[in-house]
């Protein structure tokens, strides 16, 4: 090294000038003009990948990965180089879980032959089940309970026609012969007796 040589030590964006006999103590501020713009951009990543991982629920995820590769899961720490590459993972784990998780529902559909439409949700359900697999919804009970309205109704109707046709019997028999009115009174009393019994 001649005497003319100056021989300066970067320390972070500060040059110091070393082993000048005339000088000593000089700091020459180096201007690293990239250093702030790149802080922009490690900002502007760190906003754009917070954003994602909030907006898919996957940021634990995609901390464990920075922690695990980097050392470290504090994304404002992170290099633009660094964080780009996290923005593609937390891109591809997404596209992936959403890819297992259709692949997951369409192994669930079930055939629709073994399936019944649940009454409270409303959801596809396995049809010989007791509960429904979406809100346990007792699908047994609901059988029965309808099972037994429809029986009612059924005895009803049962009734209402026997009545009827009771009332006929009743009032043909005011206008038949007298013969054939005894017959239409019993007939009329067996009608009332059969709804009666039908009903129960
Ligand atoms: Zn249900």
């Amino acid at each position: 090294m001649s005497s003319n040589d100056v021989d300066v030590d970067v320390q972070g964006d500060v040059g110091v000038l070393l082993n000048n006999p005339t000088i000593q103590n000089l700091n020459i501020h180096v201007q690293d003009s990239g250093t702030q713009a790149e802080e922009q951009e490690v900002k502007r990543l760190v906003s754009a990948l917070l954003k994602f991982c909030d907006t898919e629920g996957c940021r634990s995820q995609i901390e464990q990965v920075a922690e695990t590769v980097y050392g470290g899961k504090v994304f404002l720490k992170l290099k633009v180089n660094e964080l780009r590459a996290l923005i593609d993972v937390a891109r591809i784990v997404v596209t992936c879980r959403d890819q297992a998780l259709n692949a997951f529902v369409e192994s669930q559909a079930i055939p629709q032959e073994l399936a019944r439409i649940c009454p409270q949700c409303g959801i596809d359900t396995w049809k010989a089940t007791k509960l429904c697999r979406q809100c346990n919804y007792d699908l047994a009970e609901h059988d029965d309970l309808e099972h037994a309205d429809i029986v009612e109704k059924r005895k009803f109707k049962v009734l209402i026609g026997c009545c009827g046709l009771a009332a006929i019997l009743a009032m043909s028999a005011k206008i038949l012969p007298s013969g054939y009115s005894m017959t239409a009174y019993i007939m009329a009393g067996m009608a009332m007796l059969f709804g009666l019994a039908a009903a129960k």
